[in-house]
């Protein structure tokens, strides 16, 4: 078996005893890259030097008696849009093909002092713009589990990566869906936290009111190690500070969840028209073990959700134009000079910039603009607020709230790319959760055929509870 395969919490055993070293850990899942990735292609970039450097030091401390974190020489994987100082970060971008990153991310320099080991930097949706991958400026990645099927997106490299065993853990960012539902298409665990627990300073914005970078891996255990070493707030990010205790996985791996005392929430919207047989089936057994178990199941509803994808599709695509105004050719990527400075801007912008990319700016600047603000801009504004009323509702009656995470399993390649509503409508069930900014995990509830994935949505700032759930899941 490949060392490759094993979970934080057996790397973290093995090594603490020193049965396996760092080194070799991170050998087995450049291994497993070297082996597969030629078919996968997960990652745009492989930082097998870093890697080699990272373990080392983790190896030193080991021998010198030192204690290291649970992450501490697990090799990881991070979605080509986190920036790592002194390596690319493209986005899945043309015009960021270049773009070498000046500065870690918060999330990487907390990963660094935990002394995490980066294999390399995985493939995309252009911009984090798509749900298959399809979207990414270089190559798709394939889904390991069925290779003729998309991996999902944006965040499919990064689940590709962990299904593979190219990598221990990956990070991967959500803004509507893009952790949880390539976890879900790839049979892997992808957390998306509250909106503000972890920082977004060093991510490359999609749309910063609905960012989110988080964890994808083998396991609810695993995730809560991650959560808790990127988690907390940061002065770079004001969304950031927010005074509450810190997350501990301790908490959430001592405590183990008492059934008889969860009430959770089916949400009667969900269960309708467009959801797949099979899906509903795996998530319906899912949550019938769970009042096996003893725990109360009642509907509820989210009143609002008819609107969650056109109030998404204006806020989105709102922001997505504000951010990306800074690619211009001047300041860094990509450039295309032309007669005038207008017209090089129109030039780089037009060539550096994939088709689905130019359509949410254009839709963007569209629905931002004198005269139409109100009509759309705002009025989203209002349903969001609605929307994020729906959960705190539904939240007073129940701890957790059970989905699917998407209507249907992996689609083929090419299957929905004509089709941007097609593609937009997969996101159903994961988009209201980024527009109230509660959190939410994607667990895999069927195994043997192409993975489906149960999500679990929990009240603000409470992964504890979602954690919790989604481990007792995993031991039932
Ligand atoms: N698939 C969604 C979109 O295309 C979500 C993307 C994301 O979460 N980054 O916008």
């Amino acid at each position: 078996m490949s060392l490759a395969k094993l979970t934080i919490k057996e790397a973290h055993e093995k090594l603490k005893k020193r049965e396996i070293s760092a080194v070799e850990l991170t050998q087995a899942a450049l291994k497993e890259i070297e082996k597969k990735d030629e078919k996968i292609s997960a990652f745009l970039t492989l930082t097998s030097e870093l890697a080699l450097k990272q373990a080392k030091k983790v190896d030193e401390q080991i021998a010198l008696g030192e204690s290291i974190s649970p992450l501490a020489g697990v090799p990881a994987a991070v979605k080509d849009n986190i920036l790592i100082e002194d390596v690319k970060c493209t986005a899945a971008s043309k015009i960021l093909e270049n773009y070498v990153a000046a500065y870690d991310a918060t999330v990487i320099k907390k990963l660094k002092s935990a002394g995490a080991v980066f294999v390399g930097k995985t493939n995309m949706d252009e911009f984090a713009m798509g749900s298959s991958t399809e979207n990414s400026a270089f190559k798709p990645t394939r889904n390991p589990v069925d290779t003729e099927r998309v991996p999902g997106g944006s965040s499919g490299g990064s689940a590709a990566a962990v299904k593979a065993d190219e990598c221990v853990y990956a990070l991967g960012s959500d803004t509507g869906g893009s952790i949880r539902q390539p976890a879900g298409f790839c049979g892997v665990v992808g957390l998306k936290p509250t909106y503000g627990a972890v920082s977004r300073y060093g991510l490359m914005a999609m749309a910063s009111s609905l960012d989110q970078i988080g964890p994808l891996a083998k396991t609810a255990e695993d995730a809560a190690y991650i959560f808790e070493a990127i988690s907390g707030p940061d002065e770079n990010d004001a969304t950031s500070q927010s005074k509450r205790p810190v997350f501990k996985a301790d908490d959430v791996l001592s405590e183990p969840l008492n059934f008889k005392k969860l009430k959770i929430g089916i949400p009667k919207e969900y269960f309708v028209e467009g959801l797949e047989h099979e899906t509903e089936k795996a998530v319906r057994g899912a949550i019938q073990k769970f009042e096996d178990a003893g725990a109360e199941v009642k509907e509820v509803s989210l009143p609002s959700t008819g609107y969650a994808l056109a109030c998404y599709y204006i806020i989105m695509p709102a922001e997505v134009s504000a951010n990306l105004a800074r690619y211009d050719g001047i300041k860094y990527g990509y450039s295309k000079p032309e007669r005038d400075l207008f017209e090089s801007y129109l030039a780089t912008r037009h060539e550096g910039f994939g088709k689905e990319v130019r359509r949410r700016i254009m839709l963007g600047t569209y629905v931002l603009s004198s005269g139409y603000y109100d009509a759309y801009y705002l009025k989203a504004q209002k349903v969001r607020a609605l929307i994020k009323k729906d959960f705190e509702n539904a939240f007073k009656e129940v701890d957790v709230i059970m989905t699917p995470t998407s209507p249907s399993p992996a689609f083929k390649f090419g299957e929905k790319t004509d089709d941007p509503l097609a593609m937009y409508l997969a996101d159903i069930y994961t988009v209201p959760v980024n527009l109230a900014g509660v959190p939410a995990i994607s667990v895999p509830c069927r195994e043997g055929s192409l993975p489906i994935g149960l999500q679990i949505i929990g009240r603000h700032f409470d992964e504890k509870t979602i954690l919790q759930t989604a481990l007792a899941y995993e031991r039932i």
